[in-house]
């Protein structure tokens, strides 16, 4: 990143933000001493889902949320939680450099999260997600909280 008076590209960050797909960071030039900011793209690079009869469908992360919110519903989950769920999980699947995801990597993800955020959130997720057929299913997942 060089610096917009003088061209150094030798400089520091003194504050850096998020905004949804920008960071903000504010940058002091170590050559010249001016301040000045600048915009970075986080470039989400899109991938595949692989559905349960082997199916493959874009990445959507809107479906996902919705999933998540309807679990936690009238539960003490804001919608940071959830975003922060939904970031982690896109951030995984990109650090690993993987362009297919089974459906039920990314459903244990969430379900790992939520288990630590609200456990009623945790097991609505979990009986929708694991298909709960009956009270035996329920009864095996308390067995796990
Ligand atoms: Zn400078």
């Amino acid at each position: 990143m060089k610096c917009i008076f003088c061209g150094s590209e030798d400089n520091k960050v003194l504050d850096s933000r998020n905004f949804d797909d920008t960071i903000r960071r504010r940058r002091e030039c170590n050559n010249c001493g001016r301040r000045f900011t600048t915009y970075e793209i986080i470039e989400k690079i899109p991938f595949l889902v692989i559905k349960k009869d082997g199916s493959r469908q874009n990445y959507d992360s809107s479906k996902l949320k919705d999933g998540i919110a309807k679990a936690c519903a009238k539960r003490p989950v804001s919608e940071e939680d959830i975003k922060k769920i939904i970031d982690d999980i896109e951030l995984t699947v990109q650090n690993r450099n993987l362009q297919e995801v089974k459906a039920s990597t990314i459903g244990e993800m969430v379900l790992k999260a939520l288990k630590d955020l609200d456990e009623v959130a945790y097991i609505r997720y979990a009986s929708v997600f694991k298909d709960f057929q009956n009270v035996e299913d329920f009864k095996n997942l308390f067995e796990t909280i």
